[in-house]
């Protein structure tokens, strides 16, 4: 099966797709914190479970890839776009629910992160604290396991709901495997929501909570850059800072075209208006390279690089 049928099958996993909003060429740059990235082949919208369902099947069914877009905040996408399908959610998939006297909430991958982060310090729960300040949506924070030292989201799962080819399934969070920004869902499936508790909930007060939660984002906007990026672009390395590492390598200010590394921040790459995803990539190994060469350390990328890079 060669690439040159790819259009011709697309065409049919869309033809399927009666009653779905899509978009043909759909300019990625424009879904992501980035700013960067190209067209993808066709964006679908899904706003509930089944329609969830109908597209992970299509593209199975079809052979075209699939791919998840949540709110790109932690995306690289190359400068030749997506090929295949690239789904968005929205609809029933951002709805929040609290349930149990604020002791659980019901959340869709499709809301965005920082109202279920308001949700939650709302109902005195200390992990929010953690997550404060973190851009994207729950899929997305879900498989990233997004937080900080203060708080991981996957702490608080209880199960999450996701769509494969057979459908509709739930998996604990044991099965999860959460880890230092990462998790082990199967590749191709899609998060639609999540069941989540915690225990320590109204241990503090939420006035409390908030203040905690309002002095970590005043210490980020003190530390971090306002230009587009995606975040730190690297994982921290155990017991050191990717930052930390990258400014002792003297790459402050380091730029290649519109993309540079922040001269506030040194684990940031920033895109000055008009960088490419190959600038960034260019950057980025940049340092990678300094890095290991000075201190023998590997730095792994955090920032997920998907699609057609060139
Ligand atoms: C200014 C800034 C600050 C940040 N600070 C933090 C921070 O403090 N802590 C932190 O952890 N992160 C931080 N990030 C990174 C980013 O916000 C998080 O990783 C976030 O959780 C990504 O969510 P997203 O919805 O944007 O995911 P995307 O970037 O859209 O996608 C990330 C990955 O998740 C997959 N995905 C998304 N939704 C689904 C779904 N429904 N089902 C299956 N797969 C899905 C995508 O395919 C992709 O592989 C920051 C980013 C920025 C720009």
């Amino acid at each position: 099966m060669s690439d040159a049928l790819l259009p011709e099958r697309l065409d049919a996993a869309c033809g399927d797709l009666g009653g779905l909003h899509l978009r043909r060429d759909e300019p990625l740059a424009a879904h992501t914190t980035f700013g960067i990235g190209g067209p993808a082949d066709v964006l679908v919208e899904a706003g509930t479970d089944d329609d969830v369902v109908r597209v992970v099947q299509a593209a199975a069914r079809h052979r075209v890839p699939l791919f998840v877009l949540g709110g790109g905040s932690n995306l690289l996408v190359g400068d030749g776009g997506i090929r295949g399908l690239t789904l968005t959610l929205s609809g029933a998939l951002a709805e929040l629910r609290v349930l149990d006297d604020g002791l659980r909430i019901d959340v869709g991958a499709a809301s965005t992160f920082p109202r279920l982060t308001q949700a939650a310090l709302a109902q005195g729960w200390p992990p929010a604290v953690g997550w404060f300040g973190t851009p994207g949506q729950v899929g997305g924070a879900l498989v990233m396991n997004a937080g900080t030292r203060q708080g991981e989201v996957g702490e608080v799962v209880v199960e999450v709901r996701m769509a494969g080819a057979g459908g509709l399934e739930r998996r604990g969070r044991a099965a999860c495997g959460f880890g230092y920004r990462s998790s082990a869902f199967p590749l191709g499936v899609v998060l639609t929501g999540a069941l989540l508790q915690c225990d320590s909930h109204k241990s503090k007060e939420v006035e409390t909570l908030t203040a905690m939660a309002h002095e970590q984002l005043n210490r980020r906007r003190a530390t971090q850059p306002k230009q587009r990026s995606a975040g730190s672009i690297f994982k921290n390395p155990p017991g050191d800072y990717a930052g930390r590492l990258i400014e002792a390598v003297g790459l402050k200010g380091y730029a290649v075209g519109g993309a540079g590394i922040s001269d506030v921040h040194a684990n940031f790459i920033v895109n000055s208006g008009a960088a490419t995803a190959r600038d960034v990539v260019q950057v980025a190994e940049h340092a990678r390279a300094l890095v290991k060469e000075r201190f023998g350390i590997e730095l792994e990328w955090e920032v997920r690089r998907v699609g057609v890079h060139r």
